[in-house]
């Protein structure tokens, strides 16, 4: 038995853990898409802007990702948000706030502290600041960071005078802070307000999902809203709704087409052309108004 256990042995085993710890392929080099199942290539799916090939679905983009698409040349500087008030309420379900904000931070592994990035830049040559939900932390729902993030980012735009755009992908109020997450409404309305005041435009990207407390306070004042193809966006889950009205609700229901059709976006756009059509809207409403000798009628 001896020349079994001390060579043949080990040997194998040898063999075994080289191969299990040799990772030649990444975990993440294909991706499925959640709309059709066709897997996808990730190099082909950041060719393709994270919309997949076969059936045109608008994957999530995380905010890396989506300010590298929107400022020119993909070149931008994220800013540092304030530290955020960690587990105010010491609140515990069935794990810590405080455990699910540490799980949260390595899940996301991108720079945000909270599920908001906030980033200045030039989107068609005009000065103009980015604030994006992170979706991967904790269901980006807004909380005392995000309220935080949404001020930054409007003060940043006040005192560069330049454009605020807002990226919304968020399930809505954090749980965890209770009330002091749904003061994050009037807090961001407020924010959205100062931006208002100075007369600098303040744009909204709707994306998938755009849902609950962020759908009911800025993210629904945009001066002009736009939304991604087949993006969720509404206050409750259709499913409550129907259970709550016993109607059946009709199709396309609480879509960023529907929402079109209804009044409540101004544009649904494809992911390739987001970023030309941002650029001209902001450069319309930032341009220098036509000075009085220019609109003048001859008479
Ligand atoms: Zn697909």
């Amino acid at each position: 038995m001896s020349w079994l256990t001390n060579v043949v042995l080990p040997k194998i085993r040898a063999v075994v853990t080289t191969t299990t710890t040799k990772k030649e392929i990444p975990d993440n080099l294909w991706q499925k898409c959640p709309n059709c199942g066709q897997m996808l290539f990730s190099r082909d799916l950041d060719a393709n802007l994270h919309v997949c090939g076969t059936c045109g679905f608008h994957l999530r983009m995380n905010p890396t990702q989506r300010m590298k698409l929107l400022f020119d040349d993909g070149v931008f500087t994220t800013i540092e948000l304030p530290k955020p008030i960690s587990d105010p309420l010491k609140f515990r379900d069935t794990k810590r706030y405080s455990d699910r904000l540490k799980d949260a931070h390595a899940k996301s592994g991108g720079p945000s502290r909270d599920a908001i990035v906030v980033a200045h830049g030039a989107i068609g040559a005009v000065p103009t600041v980015v604030a994006c939900f992170d979706f991967d932390f904790m269901a980006g729902s807004m909380g005392i960071a995000v309220g935080d993030g949404l001020l930054a980012a409007a003060r940043l735009a006040v005192m560069q005078e330049a454009a605020l755009v807002v990226v919304p992908a968020s399930g809505g109020a954090r749980m965890q802070e209770g009330i002091l997450s749904l003061m994050q409404m009037p807090r961001s309305t407020l924010a959205v307000e100062m931006v208002k005041e100075a007369g600098l435009p303040y744009i909204v990207l709707l994306t998938h999902p755009t849902t609950g407390g962020v759908s009911a306070s800025f993210a629904m004042l945009g001066d002009i809203t736009l939304a991604e193809p087949g993006a969720v966006i509404g206050f409750a889950g259709a499913r409550v709704i129907e259970e709550t009205i016993r109607e059946k609700l009709p199709e396309g229901f609480q879509r960023a087409e529907y929402l079109l059709e209804h009044g409540m976006v101004d544009i649904v756009l494809p992911r390739k052309d987001l970023k030309e059509t941002l650029a001209r809207l902001i450069r319309l409403l930032l341009s220098p108004a036509p000075s009085k000798t220019l609109v003048r009628t001859a008479s």
